[in-house]
């Protein structure tokens, strides 16, 4: 590791000892994860590059973004509007974790049952392990579940950097304007903290750099639905897990560019596993970098996965947010855009089922596997109608709960496999 990334973690308060030891077990993780596996499209270099790179170079372009005038802004949902990050120059990045590593520290703040990825941001920082959280200008956080509201009050003591925006809980008339002041609040209060208004012309150019991230993340969602695919899930989660950390423009570049090798795997009808090869729908809650672990047990079990019904995955990027020709618009547009959003964290959330029968026949899916982080209650109550719903459109449904631990995870294969093998047989679950 180039020692003056040392230097740069050690000006960020980093426990530069800790922090080898986590880079250490990354790179062995993916090395054994995603390098080994067959007929990778040559497209994921990149990607495997950036991952390389993750606390080193992209830092460093954060670190000349913020010395040039340009704040880093932290967020950890996908409602939060990227495009009024963009709009006030901001860069905007992704703060949710994936790993255990912190969790030891994280619970002498938060009861031992709290999710994974809430314990994991917060581990992350009191370990001294994430150079996003120390080189963000703001964080911003929201009303979602509980536990991340909560959280939050505990993490602005500690970092206090932290913005909440208010979530309505329902998407009701009343939810709908409330969302619309609230994405305004959020408006005022960045340009309360960057000094920069917002303008027409600044969210029309940041509409564009996220729509076409976007509708290049879509076209890398269609590319899947081919049989044999074109890509593994892995990869593809991967993907989705970078949309969050990346320069934008640079990023939809390269997934264009893997796209157009994909295009051309699919028109030669080749892809990384047989044809035939069970293909599953995984929907539930966030998978953030580098929790890979169902991923990797499903693809390690004779089953591929074919799109996730996740905020890394099809909730980030379904929808654009189309054109608009004035500041009021774009409000209006940002507010209808995020609140289609379809969270459990919202009541009722009837769409989101919708959206599950969707993805399953648009990707040709044979089956779904719930996934629910213990101790996070919306999607863990929700899996019982999502249950239903899949059931009743005569798909074999799993449903999981687990952690980031990998102590569960013989146990896991041996579920997932058998119900693969289900799959294969034709039955029903
Ligand atoms: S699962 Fe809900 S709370 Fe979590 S990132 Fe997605 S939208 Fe936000
Ligand atoms: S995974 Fe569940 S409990 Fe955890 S932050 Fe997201 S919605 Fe909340």
């Amino acid at each position: 590791m180039p020692e003056d990334y040392r230097e740069m973690w050690g000006s960020l308060g980093l426990n530069l000892e800790a922090h080898d030891g986590l880079l250490a077990v990354l790179s062995d993780a993916y090395k054994n994860i995603y390098l080994t596996q067959p007929n990778r499209p040559v497209g994921m270099g990149y990607f495997d590059f950036v991952i390389s790179e993750v606390h080193g170079l992209r830092i460093v372009e954060l670190l000349k973004d913020k010395a040039a005038g340009k704040p880093v802004i932290g967020t950890f949902c996908v409602y939060v509007p990227e495009e009024l990050i963009l709009a006030v120059g901001g860069v905007a990045v992704g703060l949710c974790a994936g790993a255990d590593v912190g969790a030891e520290e994280a619970e002498k703040y938060l009861p031992r049952n709290t999710c994974a990825l809430i314990k994991a941001f917060m581990g992350f920082k009191l370990a001294g392990l994430c150079p996003y959280v120390e080189s963000a200008d703001l964080i911003i956080g929201e009303t979602t579940c509980d536990g991340k509201k909560k959280a939050y009050e505990v993490f602005d003591e500690i970092t206090n950097k932290v913005y909440v925006m208010e979530l309505p809980n329902k998407k009701s008339a009343d939810g709908k304007v409330m969302w619309k002041h609230e994405i305004e609040r959020l408006a005022a209060k960045l340009t309360a903290v960057t000094g920069k208004e917002i303008t027409l012309e600044g969210l029309k150019n940041a509409a564009k750099i996220v729509d076409e991230k976007r509708r290049a993340l879509q076209r890398l969602s269609r590319l899947r639905s081919a049989d044999p695919t074109p890509i593994s899930g892995l990869d593809a989660l991967l993907i989705n897990q970078i949309s969050f950390y990346d320069d934008p423009a640079r990023f939809t570049t390269k997934v264009n560019e893997l796209c157009d090798e994909l295009d051309e795997r699919v028109n030669k009808g080749e892809g990384v596993a047989p044809r035939g090869t069970p293909r599953l729908l995984i929907s539930g809650s966030p998978m953030a970098i580098p929790n890979w672990k169902l991923h990797y047990i499903v693809e390690g079990s004779g089953a591929i996965v074919v799109g996730e019904e996740s905020c890394v995955g099809e909730r980030n990027f379904h929808s654009l947010l189309q054109d608009f020709s004035s500041v009021e618009e774009a409000m209006q547009r940002l507010a209808e855009r995020y609140l289609s959003i379809n969270c459990a964290c919202f009541t009722p959330n009837d769409e989101r089922f919708d959206d599950i029968a969707t993805m399953t026949q648009t990707l040709h899916a044979n089956g779904v596997i719930h996934y629910a982080l213990q101790f996070c209650t919306p999607y863990l109550v929700e899996a019982f109608r999502a249950k239903n719903a899949v059931e009743e459109a005569g798909l074999p449904f799993l449903r999981i709960e687990t952690d980031y631990s990998l102590e569960d995870a013989g146990q896991l294969k041996t579920r997932v496999e058998a119900f693969v093998e289900m799959i294969k047989d034709g039955g029903q679950a």
